[in-house]
């Protein structure tokens, strides 16, 4: 595990838990465990810390979930040409603490670590899914709301979901990172059913903005290892940020990336700029005042974020799309959080319905 923790908290309920027991073999008595009665409470920020967020994320919560785990991204929405990802929260929150963060307003309330014992009842959810839609396929991640593999090696929920994803071939888990924790990943038989995904930026963003997170080279070289492994591999060109020599250093990356991954063996790639809203934008400027990579111009759009100058935003994809294109092999590409008409003046047809694109990337 390469991320500390101040302390582990567990609920009564999930002490006798596999996931408490695996977690606790896994750290022996390193770290302090300290049993709670009221987990919403102990899940809320605490007085007195002067950054409660930060120190949520090293305070780890086992806990069971009472709401339910499978749901639609929380960045979808019908003004976006969504790509129909389904999320399962079997985590909440990350140790990394990129400046950019939408979970420092998500999670605001509850920053503190959660992970929760009953994570196999989500496989009962996805059961039930499957079982309503006969014939079709999905796509579902973990990494919305916490990174993926983070915590894998002590946790090893990777084993029982690429167990369940892999037997099953109208699915496909997404297992996104900014991590190169992908030892326990390299140990399982994905049978094809188990994509891997990266958040990748140039070294300048990931210095500025991606504390605690592997470098870009180091993503690039996880994911040649579990490409090697049998898994599928996509990428996350997201956010893209527009300073001064973005163009030059994103396209820099992508030689990098086609260095070591050749484009046949992409699976999909997605770009989505930077965006904030208000509250997003203040707590990120009040946790990380010298990330330069957040005082760029931008403009309120429509959609009440911030975002950098449509036209430069545009500038960038069509670039990343075009260096894509270039690299011989057709790569299915989407955009996150941006609206039909962007997508059609990038890659210069309409999106197609979010069951849509959802299934034919769950499929490739
Ligand atoms: S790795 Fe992802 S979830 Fe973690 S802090 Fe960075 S943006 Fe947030």
């Amino acid at each position: 595990m390469n991320f500390d923790l101040d302390e582990i908290l567990i609920e009564r309920e999930s002490r006798e838990s596999a996931l408490a027991t695996r977690i606790g073999g896994a750290l022996g008595d390193h770290i302090p465990v300290i049993e709670v009665d009221d987990a919403r409470a102990a899940a809320r920020p605490r007085p007195g810390d002067r950054d409660p967020f930060g120190a949520g994320k090293r305070r780890m919560l086992i806990v069971r979930r009472k709401s339910p785990f499978l749901m639609a991204c929380p960045a979808g929405s019908s003004r976006f040409a969504c790509c129909g990802y389904l999320v399962l929260t079997i985590a909440s929150n990350c140790p990394m603490d990129c400046s950019y963060c939408f979970l420092q307003e998500y999670l605001a309330d509850n920053p503190v670590f959660q992970i929760f014992s009953n994570y196999t009842d989500a496989l009962d959810e996805v059961d039930r899914m499957i079982a309503s839609a006969p014939g079709r396929s999905f796509r579902v991640g973990t990494g919305e709301l916490a990174d993926s593999l983070a915590f894998d090696s002590i946790t090893a929920m990777s084993h029982d979901l690429v167990e369940y994803f892999s037997a099953r071939p109208n699915l496909t888990l997404e297992l996104k990172t900014k991590t190169d924790e992908v030892d326990t990943l390299l140990a399982l038989d994905p049978r094809g059913r188990v994509l891997v995904s990266w958040s990748l930026s140039p070294e300048a963003v990931f210095l500025s903005s991606e504390h605690r997170s592997a470098a870009p080279a180091a993503r690039i070289a996880a994911a040649r290892r579990v490409l090697e492994a049998g898994y599928r591999v996509a990428f996350h060109f997201d956010p893209i940020i527009a300073y001064p020599s973005a163009a030059r250093d994103y396209l820099e990356l992508i030689d990098t990336l086609l260095d070591s991954i050749p484009a046949k063996d992409i699976s999909f790639v997605s770009m989505g700029g930077l965006r904030m809203t208000p509250t997003l934008k203040s707590a990120a400027r009040r946790r990380h005042p010298d990330d330069a990579m957040l005082c760029g111009e931008d403009v309120l759009a429509p959609d009440g974020r911030y975002r950098s100058f449509a036209p430069l935003r545009l500038r960038l994809y069509r670039q990343l799309a075009a260096k894509f294109r270039k690299a011989g092999a057709e790569i299915p590409s989407y955009l996150c959080m941006e609206v039909p008409s962007v997508h059609e003046k990038v890659f210069g047809a309409t999106p197609p319905r979010p069951a849509t694109i959802g299934e034919r990337l769950a499929t490739i």
